[in-house]
């Protein structure tokens, strides 16, 4: 069942609107501004219905809220208030609610509103989804990441929390395809980038496919030394696969990586760190490959021995 909130100070209005959809939806109450932001940004909500005139912050000032956060920025708004006048319509549309509707209402027009607006959430979320991921190893694509690196990175300057970017490279890939086919390319990219996504699984991780066979991570918070330890072992899970691979380092398919922990400060550039845990990488490839190397915002190093 698709999740709608309800934020209305007025118990009995609530009631009311939840009576009319809870057939068809999972509904959610709260009767003030405050604890309907805690709910939407925490919830996972398809639509939220929203009360204009509240003791402790108003419907417009809270509209304006959910579209700042990145949690509720594209969850449809609808507008259930008493002001009736064109002037308050006007100003809820123009901040982006996409429907106004003024009490008393008709209860059969409500819920035929509210279906519209959740089945074209849902169908955006799908194309979302779609227009976000690689088609063929199915995690992150470039745009996703492009779009994460640069939120993730001013969230980490506000924060003041490490960042961590790994690059890597599947080694000897051309002579992999030219071996043993395009298509067997096309399965080891699939399992590699699977194998490593497995991995990295929780919420302060993020892990895209760059571009051709070349992946990128990002990891933040955490010690430089546990990020180098956690992606050594990512390496070595990719080797343990036993992909055969024989013109390459070793007789399986293999990655090299490069990485850097900074703590990113206000006015630094997230392309210039990233370069770093480029370079970083290509020490890798040079040195051997089938290996990671790290550095840290201070210089210091860390290298597997090859
Ligand atoms: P190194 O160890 O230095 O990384 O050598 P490499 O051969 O892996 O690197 P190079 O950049 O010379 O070649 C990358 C190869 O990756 C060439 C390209 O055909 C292959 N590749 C890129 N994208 C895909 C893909 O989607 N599928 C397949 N099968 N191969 C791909
Ligand atoms: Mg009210
Ligand atoms: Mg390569």
């Amino acid at each position: 069942m698709d999740k709608i909130l309800i934020i209305d100070d007025s118990a009995v209005q609530a009631k009311h609107l939840e009576s009319i959809l809870e057939d068809t939806y999972d509904i959610t109450i709260a009767h003030t501004a405050t604890e309907g932001l805690m709910y939407a940004t925490s919830g996972e909500y398809a639509l939220f219905l929203l009360d204009v005139i509240m003791p402790d912050m108003d419907g417009f000032v809270l509209l304006e809220k959910l579209q700042e956060e990145l949690a509720t920025e594209h969850v449809p708004v609808i507008m259930i208030t008493s002001l009736a006048d064109i002037h308050s319509e006007e100003h809820g549309l123009l901040l982006g609610a996409v429907d106004y509707i003024v009490k008393p209402f008709n209860p059969v027009s409500v819920k035929a509103r509210v279906n519209t607006q959740v089945k074209q959430h849902k169908y955006w979320l799908q194309i979302e989804r779609q227009v976000m991921k690689d088609e063929l190893t199915k995690v992150a694509n470039r745009r996703n990441y492009n779009r994460y690196s640069i939120t993730k990175w001013q969230e980490a300057i506000r924060l003041k929390i490490a960042f961590s970017i790994c690059m890597f490279d599947i080694d000897k890939f051309k002579v992999y395809n030219d071996t043993y086919g395009h298509p067997a390319g096309d399965r080891v990219l699939m399992a590699v980038a699977q194998e490593v996504d497995s991995h990295l699984q929780r919420s302060t991780d993020f892990f895209a496919r760059y571009g051709g066979e070349e992946f990128v991570a990002i990891v933040l918070g955490g010690e430089s030394e546990k990020v180098y330890e956690h992606f050594k072992r990512i390496r070595q899970a990719v080797e343990d696969l036993h992909m055969e691979h024989s013109g390459s380092v070793s007789p399986w398919v293999t990655v090299s990586m490069g990485g850097i922990t900074v703590y990113p400060k206000m006015g630094e550039r997230y392309e210039d760190y990233l370069k770093m845990a480029d370079s970083m990488l290509y020490d890798a490839k040079r040195l051997g490959r089938s290996q990671v190397i790290w550095v840290n915002e201070k210089g210091k190093q860390w290298r597997e021995q090859g």
